[in-house]
């Protein structure tokens, strides 16, 4: 067996995978990533991407690990990242941006994007879109994530970490057996944790996007609906783009944009945004969110033969991004202790 092989295998290039990866070469470990679709083909390309424990099971290492990827975003936020554009929306790869979140009810709980430093304020009624009965001004790290996904890769690539694309493995056995001297699998497959390991926990929680020109909009808008959590509609501005949405589909795991869906959700956003009945329709998202009693975060020692431990990190909902840092950490922490 070539001496090459790396001290841990990570499947899966999303955002947990990369900034996983990232954590654990920066941490001095050698590291090969796996997996079999590219960044860009990921439901982490698909995201909005707003920071915010959203569609998650929330035990108690959920509010840490948000805690920490929001200092951590909020740091590549300031001061170099964002530039004026045309549309004079911020551009970069992650903003600090303000917006509103509205619900349906009245006297709704506050929205999940609200934390200490968000300056959450109530909108007066006359500041209420229509359709909606409570509404709050407030500001959050908002991603763009093609750009944030060629980051974590080129980060990660910096620190000396291997990347490659492969066929999709069938059990975690036989991604173990890639690199055969490799002592720590970290599983970050998203969705695909459900064949995989298998694990049939993990539901899929379609989310359709639409992405458009960005006629001006500088401020982002969440509208939900506690009742129903299929009655979503955002809006993301990404300088030149506005990314429009959107979905939450349980149980439907179809990648095919639907056309109809699209102009739902045009229709939607152009209520909350007249300007966007100008916009050119630029392309169609569709990522499955994998969603999870609770995200699935701890070593497993899955083979007493080859002596492999498995770190599993994967299940994190409408949340993968919000999660992502703290996540890394615990993994790296676990990888780390089962290399001792
Ligand atoms: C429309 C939409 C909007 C969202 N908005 C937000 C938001 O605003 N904020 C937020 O925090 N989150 C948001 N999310 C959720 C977030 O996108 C997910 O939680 C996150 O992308 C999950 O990342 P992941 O890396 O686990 O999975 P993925 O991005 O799906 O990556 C999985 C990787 O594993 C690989 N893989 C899987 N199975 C196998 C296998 N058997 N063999 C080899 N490789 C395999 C895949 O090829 C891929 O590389 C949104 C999601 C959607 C769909």
């Amino acid at each position: 067996m070539p001496h090459t092989d790396p001290d841990v295998l990570v499947v899966g290039a999303g955002v947990i995978g990369l900034t996983t990866a990232t954590c654990l070469a920066e941490a001095g470990l050698r590291v090969r990533v796996a997996a079999a679709e590219p960044p860009e083909q990921t439901t982490s390309f698909v995201a909005g991407a707003i920071w915010g424990p959203h569609l998650v099971g929330m035990d108690d290492r959920v509010a840490r690990w948000g805690k920490t990827t929001l200092q951590q975003l909020t740091e590549f936020a300031t001061p170099a990242h964002p530039r004026p554009t045309a549309a004079g929306a911020p551009k970069g790869m992650v903003h600090i941006a303000s917006g509103v979140a509205a619900k349906r009810a009245a006297a709704a709980p506050t929205p999940e994007l609200a934390t200490d430093g968000s300056g959450l304020t109530q909108c007066p009624p006359d500041e209420i879109p229509d359709g909606y009965r409570t509404a709050w001004r407030l500001s959050a790290p908002l991603v763009a994530m093609p750009e944030y996904l060629d980051y974590l890769r080129e980060r990660y690539g910096r620190a000396g970490g291997e990347l490659s694309f492969v066929p999709k493995f069938a059990t975690l056995h036989e991604a173990s057996r890639l690199s055969p001297r490799t002592r720590v699998l970290v599983n970050c497959t998203g969705y695909g944790a459900r064949d995989l390991v298998p694990d049939t926990d993990v539901t899929p929680v379609r989310g359709q996007a639409v992405v458009a020109t960005n006629p001006g909009i500088t401020e982002f808008f969440v509208g939900t609906n506690d009742a129903d959590p299929r009655d979503l509609t955002y809006l993301f501005p990404h300088g030149d783009t506005v990314l429009l949405g959107g979905t939450e589909e349980r149980g439907n795991a179809s990648r095919e944009p639907d056309p109809a869906t699209a102009a739902r959700i045009l229709a939607a956003c152009s209520a909350i945004r007249p300007e966007l009945r100008e916009a050119r329709v630029l392309g169609h998202r569709v990522g499955l969110r994998p969603a999870r009693r609770f995200v699935r975060l701890e070593a497993e020692q899955a083979d007493e033969a080859d002596g492999v431990t498995i770190v599993h990190n994967y299940g994190h909902g409408g949340a993968g991004v919000t999660l992502s840092w703290g996540c890394a950490q615990d993994v790296t922490e676990l990888a780390l202790a089962a290399l001792r």
